[in-house]
């Protein structure tokens, strides 16, 4: 900010991953917002410069339906756009309660493009500034400009090396089953990497034994939502909408059905039969492979976004499932008393019949048969390559995660020059 005079960031700056599942959404589905103090003379000057540095930026991503936003905030977060904020990242967000809110708020609210898609997450990102009850952090490099369209150049043992050092302050730094990294973002966009973890001192340290074979601008360190399951809120079976969030607890009503490809797909009704929906595992995360031995009458909890299949209606893509309750015992046909065969119905209300020997009765009712099971109660987490940004990894359970970390002195670094880390 070297443009103006008195102006100097009091926090870190947020990264904001919002709703998923919302079909209109950037890749990522991020949104950052920023505070600044600054003397009331230059704020014009400041929000000129911002105007000016967006659209310069609009420029380089026009197309491919991206639809940026900008807002500003004058002191304040006002409560409802923590509201705000906790809707957009685990439920459908109308325009009428956007343009709502911006009525409401119009002495300190400005939004100086006008309405987009992206003014959503602009403000939501203000609004998290207040709301976030746990947090993450994230040190970005950004690549230099003429670099944004060649292959990333990190050195890939010096991944694996920093993540053995630093594993248990840091997450989601090396896929070790497909050997790759994961700080590395793929696709054409300034952000060279990424490393995510709980201290912003350690990220740095971690960043700096990295070999980078590439010029890179310089890095910041955001605080975020990430990896902390923001997006799990709790609501019945009844109540989960498409394109809403959250974690479902109910009954499997049949056996899982596992599709072509992998996917893991089961019936899920809520614990007084009254209301059902569909749950799938896409085979990437994992969780298929338990999903599949469930049977009928498990309680378990899924948590995930909804989103709405042609055939299906309501099918909830699962990032997490918690087994709480496996049945032991399933009712079976009655065998039959003279030669010990399975017996079958001989019809509505006609008894059974042994189709071995013939022998038939009224009065036998089903057996309850003890069952082996292949699965035991426990909380499942997806594979670590098929974590979303917005999922806790199974490295990060248990971890706290902290609001309060103070601005360290490299937080930002800006390079002036070409020198290599
Ligand atoms: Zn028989």
């Amino acid at each position: 900010m070297d443009e103006i005079p008195g102006a100097f960031f009091s926090d870190y700056p947020l990264l904001i991953r919002l709703n998923p599942v919302i079909p209109f959404k950037t890749r990522g589905n991020a949104a950052t917002s920023f505070s600044l103090r600054i003397p009331e003379k230059n704020v014009d000057s400041l929000k000129n410069l911002v105007v000016s540095e967006f659209l310069k930026y609009l420029e380089t991503v026009r197309g491919g339906g991206v639809e940026p936003g900008l807002a500003f905030l004058y002191g304040k977060v006002p409560a409802k756009l923590g509201k705000l904020y906790r809707k957009a990242l685990t439920d459908y967000v109308h325009r009428d309660y956007v343009t709502g809110i911006i009525n409401e708020l119009s002495e300190l609210v400005e939004a100086p493009l006008g309405y987009s898609r992206g003014l959503v997450g602009a403000l939501a990102a203000i609004g998290a500034s207040n709301s976030l009850s746990e947090c993450t952090y994230e040190i970005l490099v950004y690549r230099t400009r003429d670099n944004y369209l060649r292959e990333r150049c990190v050195d890939e043992e010096s991944v694996k090396l920093m993540d053995s050092e630093f594993r248990d302050q840091t997450f989601l730094n090396y896929d070790y089953v497909n050997d790759k990294p994961l700080i590395t973002p793929s696709g054409h966009n300034p952000v060279l990497l990424g490393i995510r973890g709980e201290d912003p001192a350690i990220l740095v340290k971690a960043l700096k034994t990295l070999k980078l074979c590439e010029e890179f601008e310089g890095w910041l360190i955001y605080r975020t939502n990430q990896g902390l399951n923001a997006h799990h809120v709790e609501r019945g079976v009844e109540e989960f909408r498409p394109y809403q969030t959250g974690c479902v607890k109910g009954k499997v009503i049949e056996k899982p059905s596992v599709r072509l490809g992998g996917d893991v797909l089961l019936k899920l009704g809520d614990l007084e039969n009254k209301s059902s929906l569909w749950v799938v595992f896409f085979k990437e995360t994992g969780l298929g492979k338990v999903a599949r031995y469930l049977v009928s009458g498990d309680v378990i909890r899924v948590c995930g976004g909804g989103k709405w299949w042609e055939d299906l209606g309501l099918v909830i893509h699962g990032d997490l499932l918690e087994v709480i309750e496996l049945v032991s015992e399933v009712l079976k046909n009655p065998t039959c008393p003279l030669c010990g065969h399975r017996m079958k119905s001989a019809g509505r209300g006609k008894g059974w019949k042994c189709p071995a020997c013939g022998y038939k009765s009224l009065t036998l009712g089903k057996e309850k048969v003890k069952t082996d099971r292949k699965i035991v109660a426990g909380t499942y987490r997806p594979a670590d390559s098929a974590v979303k940004h917005l999922v806790m990894p199974q490295s990060r359970v248990g971890r706290k995660g902290s609001c309060d970390k103070q601005l360290i002195s490299e937080w930002i670094y800006v390079r002036r020059g070409g020198r290599s880390l």
